[in-house]
């Protein structure tokens, strides 16, 4: 099953934290807010890591359409 990952850029204030914790599903863009390159791109547990880690709690993550955070 798919994971979905959303970032709510009217939030995000562009910490990197995401990209730190899984750099191949995140990224800061040219605006320096974050990004989704690969949702696939990263083990379930660092996307989740990641999600936890937002200062902003900008990171949704759903499976299925169940949110996981
Ligand atoms: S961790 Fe959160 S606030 Fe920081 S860049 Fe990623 S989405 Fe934005």
């Amino acid at each position: 099953m798919s994971l979905e990952i959303s970032i709510n850029r009217e939030t995000c204030m562009g910490s990197g934290n995401c990209s730190y914790w899984a750099a191949a599903a995140f990224d800061l863009d040219d605006e320096g807010l974050a990004v989704v390159v690969d949702a696939e791109g990263e083990p379930e547990e660092r996307i989740m890591l990641a999600a936890q880690g937002c200062p902003t709690q900008s990171i949704t993550v759903t499976r299925d359409g169940q949110p996981l955070t």
